[in-house]
């Protein structure tokens, strides 16, 4: 059992090719695009996340690639200034808790990884026999001895193994949409947000960025075609229609922008996250949204948790239930945070939305303002500890011997 096959070369594919290739194992990472994706949005790493990037070695590089974001500033339609608020607060961030651009953590990833595994680019998975024969829309066919799919929501290994992912994702219920635009609010490491019945619109730009990302979320379930990006473009010019404050020119940034990102915000459960010798991680396998902050968290914990489960069992069937084991009650709770947040991400009605800011206006100066703090943080703090980390050198030594 050494030659490990990884579909995808995201956060959770990397991590993974990377402790795999600590604990002995010999992977090889196939990624859909010709090169690491580069940019993308803003990520949380927290809790025991950070345990894991600091035994990677590399919680340095990832501090120094922060986004040191420093205030969130609520506009109404007129283009007021009605409430700000501190960036970590608004993020769900305390204490160590880092955040960072999603392409920038990748690349860090990469570069750990990249003269010790093998990556095979612009290629995808097309068949996975029982016996492990793999075929390639490029490559020629290969056998592996496992193969993990870390191919994102959207996996390509689930669908290929499991079926349809229509089984496994539960929408919940909203859309989000975000692309690279100029800078033209002069944004200096700040968020600035305007919030409608239903529609959130924000616009931020990290430290390391002379750019700025133009971010939407709206609520719909609207079907739309993965790749049909026109249709994408329409289904948010009809949401955001209407809507003040900047968003009209920020649409027509959008329009000319070189990215553009849209999605469902979404949640995968599954039953079981292996079959055979095929496993799933990350997104792929239970993907919380977006909206839990807590993705990129689930997917470096997991990556930990499947190589070393894999390293300290002689039978993969015993290595993929004991992940399980571990893993499960984490996802849960980081799942749960997924719906609860969304809610006040984008919020339905006037009055609501005159709530939420009369609140951020006045909590500085409110004597339950810990309370109150507490029950936005406590929370997302309670799930990213949610797991005992084992030390799985030992397990290592012993499957080697
Ligand atoms: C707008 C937005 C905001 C987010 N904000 C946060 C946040 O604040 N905090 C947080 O923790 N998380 C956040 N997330 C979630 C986070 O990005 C993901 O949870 C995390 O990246 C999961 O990593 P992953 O490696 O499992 O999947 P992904 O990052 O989705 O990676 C999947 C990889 O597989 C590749 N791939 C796809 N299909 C194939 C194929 N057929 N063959 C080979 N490769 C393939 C893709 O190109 C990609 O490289 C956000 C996500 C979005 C969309």
């Amino acid at each position: 059992m050494t030659n490990i096959l990884i579909s995808g070369a995201s956060i959770a594919g990397t991590s993974i090719a990377y402790w795999l290739r600590r604990h002995g194992f010999t992977p090889t990472v196939v990624e859909r695009a010709p090169s690491i994706r580069e940019g993308g949005y803003k990520v949380d790493i927290r809790g025991k996340a950070l345990d894991v990037v600091e035994r990677m070695g590399i919680l340095d590089r990832v501090r120094a690639r922060s986004t040191d974001m420093r205030v969130a500033t609520h506009y109404d339609a007129r283009g007021r200034k009605v409430a700000a608020m501190d960036a970590d607060l608004f993020g769900g961030r305390e204490g160590d808790d880092e955040e960072i651009m999603r392409g920038d953590l990748n690349e860090i990833l990469y570069d750990l990884t990249r003269d010790e595994v093998e990556y095979l680019f612009d290629d995808s998975i097309t068949s996975v026999s029982e016996d492990g024969l793999v075929t390639f829309e490029r490559s020629p066919a290969r056998r592996f001895d496992l193969v993990i799919g870390a191919d994102g929501v959207h996996s390509n290994t689930r669908r290929i193994v499991f079926g349809d992912e229509s089984r496994f994702i539960r929408d919940l219920g909203y859309r989000v949409s975000i692309s690279t635009v100029p800078n033209t609010l002069g944004l200096d490491r700040e968020e600035a947000v305007h919030a409608a019945p239903g529609r959130t619109a924000n616009i931020y730009s990290t430290r390391h960025d002379t750019s700025a990302k133009a971010l939407f979320m709206w609520s719909s379930t609207e079907p739309y075609d993965y790749r049909d990006v026109a249709q994408q473009k329409r289904q948010l010019a009809e949401a955001m229609a209407g809507v003040g404050w900047k968003v009209p020119e920020l649409l027509a940034a959008v329009g000319e922008a070189r990215d553009f990102y849209f999605d469902s915000i979404s949640q995968i459960h599954m039953d079981r996250w292996s079959r055979g010798r095929v496993a799933l991680l990350g997104d792929a396998a239970y993907c919380a949204s977006p909206a839990s902050g807590q993705g990129t968290s689930l997917a470096l914990v997991g990556a930990y948790v499947l190589a070393g489960e894999i390293a300290s069992h002689a039978r993969i069937e015993d290595a993929f239930a004991a992940y399980e084991r571990e893993m499960r009650p984490f996802v849960d709770k980081n799942q749960k945070l997924g719906p609860v947040n969304v809610k006040g991400m984008v919020i339905p009605s006037k009055f609501a939305i005159w709530f939420q800011l009369r609140m951020i206006k006045l909590m500085p100066h409110m004597p339950g303002r810990d309370k109150m703090i507490e029950r936005v943080t406590g929370p997302i703090r309670e799930a990213a500890v949610a797991i005992t980390l084992k030390d799985y050198q030992a397990g290592h030594q012993r499957t080697q011997a």
